[in-house]
């Protein structure tokens, strides 16, 4: 008989977005006449920089020729690509990140679900909450967790991002073994600041722990005094890994090609408390378990750091952000609280009354946002809005969402 991991029952299945389906197709018949505009899932609604749809038209031709065809290419990703990476994304920044530290992928979301396999069964584990539910249902499936009660899981230790604490929790009282951290954030759009990461730095070091740092959205930072790595941090090298997309930097959610750095200074201990070289471990799992990103689509990422592609992407981006200002100053003037949406997509609001209540006020507009709580318990009471968008949306969502509140 064939017989079930049976963590996998523990999962909450995720209604989240099913709810806001059901809602939204209520919503829907019972207006047919007003269009709906969708500012909740966090995916990207423009097309690709144009340098970078030229670089996959010309890999596309190469494949075509038996003199410049590619197949199974590194698993840990092409020489020009990492280059690309540690030149422009790490040492610009002065931090000491070399190109065989970096591992492509076909996203982060698989990078931040998959690190957890190097790691015993009984580590303890600090979880944000809010959070991107992907770093608690991977440890979920893996056996970390005891049983749900009164919204937590058992076994775990949760960082709760609220209000008091400005969104970035500061280190646990306890030792715990490994820390998932995402600046800027997904839902809140929180950033952390050097002296909060220098903190979770050391206290990493203190207790021999490992962080996760995902930053996928670090292409939004736009403050000069909020770091885009971990690696700004002194001490990092030794433990954190970082991981990046080209997802929300590039438009790539489509067309999936990120990374994740892996220091060589990063250490993990066996049984008897000897030290292992976490690169050659993820190294192991990653040739093992994945064969490479396409070629085309790496030629298409690398084109992201030319010129152009510096350019273009910028733009994309600023546009975003103008559309997140636009979305926290009308929140604002309502007289709803907001953090994020100025070095970060997402605006997180507190509605001041329940997640699902406030969402179903905004539906009335016919705008749709997430209900904070699908995130966690410390996400009650807030929404979070996304900037991915058409400007045009955007203001008529707002203008929309003032009628229905006022
Ligand atoms: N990390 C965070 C915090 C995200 O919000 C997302 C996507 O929404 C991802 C990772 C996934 O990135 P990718 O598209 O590279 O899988």
């Amino acid at each position: 008989m064939i017989r079930m991991n049976s963590h996998y029952k523990k999962l909450k299945a995720s209604y989240l977005f099913s709810d806001i389906a059901k809602r939204v197709s209520t919503f829907q018949e019972n207006n047919p006449d007003t269009p709906i505009i969708r500012l909740g899932i966090g995916d990207v609604t423009h097309g690709l920089p144009e340098a970078c749809i030229k670089a996959l038209h010309n890999a596309v031709d190469e494949m075509a020729e038996d003199k410049s065809f590619k197949g199974y290419g590194p698993e840990q990703g092409y020489a020009f690509l990492r280059e690309a990476i540690a030149e422009n994304d790490f040492k610009s920044r002065g931090c000491a990140i070399e190109a065989d530290e970096i591992f492509v992928s076909d996203g982060a979301k698989c990078d931040t679900g998959n690190f957890q396999e190097l790691f015993a069964t009984d580590i303890r584990v600090a979880i944000p909450d809010p959070v991107y539910p992907v770093y608690l249902d991977t440890n979920i499936m893996a056996g970390r967790t005891g049983e749900f009660l009164d919204g937590r899981y058992q076994g775990l230790v949760y960082l709760d991002s609220t209000a008091e604490n400005g969104f970035v929790p500061p280190v646990p009282e306890q030792a715990v073994d490994l820390i998932y951290l995402c600046y800027p954030n997904n839902p809140t759009g929180a950033t952390a600041s050097r002296a909060q990461l220098q903190e979770w730095v050391d206290y990493a070091r203190k207790n021999k722990a490992l962080i996760l740092f995902d930053a996928a959205y670090e292409a939004f930072i736009t403050d000069p005094e909020i770091p885009h790595s971990i690696y700004e941090i002194p001490g990092a090298r030794e433990v954190a890994v970082e991981f990046r997309s080209f997802s929300k930097t590039a438009g790539f959610t489509g067309t999936r090609c990120a990374f994740t750095v892996v220091p060589k200074d990063c250490m993990i201990y066996d049984e008897k408390g000897e030290a292992h070289a976490l690169h050659a471990l993820w190294n192991r799992r990653h040739c093992t378990k994945f064969n490479g990103v396409a070629y085309p689509i790496q030629k298409a990422a690398a084109a992201v750091y030319s010129p152009e592609g510096q350019a273009q992407v910028k733009a994309l981006i600023t546009g975003y952000l103008e559309n997140a200002t636009i979305i926290r100053s009308a929140m604002k003037e309502l007289g709803f609280d907001c953090v994020g949406g100025d070095n970060s997509p997402y605006i997180w609001i507190n509605g001041k009354s329940d997640s699902w209540e406030f969402f179903d006020r905004l539906l009335k507009a016919g705008v749709v946002c997430t209900p904070g709580a699908g995130f966690g318990r410390c996400g009650e009471g807030f929404i979070r809005i996304s900037a991915f968008n058409s400007k045009v949306n955007v203001v008529e969502a707002m203008e929309r969402i003032r009628k229905t509140l006022a």
